[in-house]
């Protein structure tokens, strides 16, 4: 068990990767406080898939964006729990268009689901690791916040910002026991891709090497490894798992 006796908060995870890696997390030992904008059948659903693991699950409705939600959806988790030892930020949204068509709040929407998120939910947890003197935090960014992407700059640029986000926090708070990391996905098969056009996701198989998309489950083992002690000297990293896209 690699997570034996951990709490790990989750954003966003009723559904795709944050629940696929809340799944993973679980099948380790791991307690779960996992979040979402609305805790509906779904994520009751993916509560009760949780708890058959035999760990504790809780689900905490949020809109991961709000600064003050995060830092009560945290006290909360803390009173529940006692402790976090994992903090995933993974709740993210994409509104693409081109540039020169995107809306104002189209891109503040997305920077502010995407980035200031993981600004909010760092921003309450780090005082409880520095607390702990240990910790292990994992953000969910993208190929195409290493790539950039047409029709995706607000995605891009939030994604980007999760990489820069990472490295700092990670230098900020390496010697205090807290490790930083970043996964950047390519192609996942999630609702969020399930939205695009069949021709749009044709066509996106084949610039992809392993000419397929990858699985949440596959995410989810990279997220298992960065946030288990399995990567102990692993800190400010971005892990690419794209099947050699990019
Ligand atoms: P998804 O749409 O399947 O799931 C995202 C979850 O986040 C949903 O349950 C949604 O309700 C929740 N969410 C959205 N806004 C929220 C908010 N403001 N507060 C709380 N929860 C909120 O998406 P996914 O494909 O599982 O993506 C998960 C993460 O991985 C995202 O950050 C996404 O940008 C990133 N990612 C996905 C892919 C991909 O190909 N699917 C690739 C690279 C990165």
């Amino acid at each position: 068990m690699l997570l034996e006796n951990k709490v790990a908060l989750i954003t966003g995870a009723a559904r795709g990767i944050g629940k696929a890696i809340a799944l993973q997390f679980a099948a380790e030992g791991c307690d779960i406080a996992f979040t979402d904008l609305v805790i509906d059948e779904q994520a009751t659903g993916t509560r009760r898939e949780i708890e058959a693991y035999g760990v504790l699950c809780n689900a905490y409705q949020g809109d991961a964006s709000d600064f003050e939600t995060a830092h009560a959806t945290v006290d909360k988790v803390l009173a529940d729990f006692g402790h976090i030892d994992i903090l995933v930020n993974n709740a993210g949204i994409t509104k693409d268009t081109l540039l020169m068509r995107m809306t104002e709040q189209q891109w503040d929407a997305v920077l502010n689901v995407n980035l200031k998120s993981a600004f909010n939910f760092m921003h309450a947890v780090t005082p409880v690791m520095l607390r702990q003197r240990s910790g292990s935090i994992v953000s969910m960014s993208s190929i195409v916040g290493l790539n950039g992407n047409a029709g995706q700059a607000n995605y891009a640029a939030s994604k980007a910002g999760i990489i820069a986000l990472t490295k700092s926090a990670a230098k900020e708070l390496g010697g205090r026991g807290i490790r930083v990391n970043a996964i950047a996905p390519g192609f996942i098969l999630t609702d969020m891709t399930a939205a695009l056009p069949e021709a749009t996701l044709q066509e996106f198989v084949k610039l992809i090497p392993m000419r397929r998309g990858g699985t949440p489950e596959e995410v989810a083992k990279v997220a298992l490894f960065l946030a288990s002690d399995l990567a102990s000297y692993i800190s400010g990293q971005v892990i690419q798992v794209n099947g050699a896209m990019g």
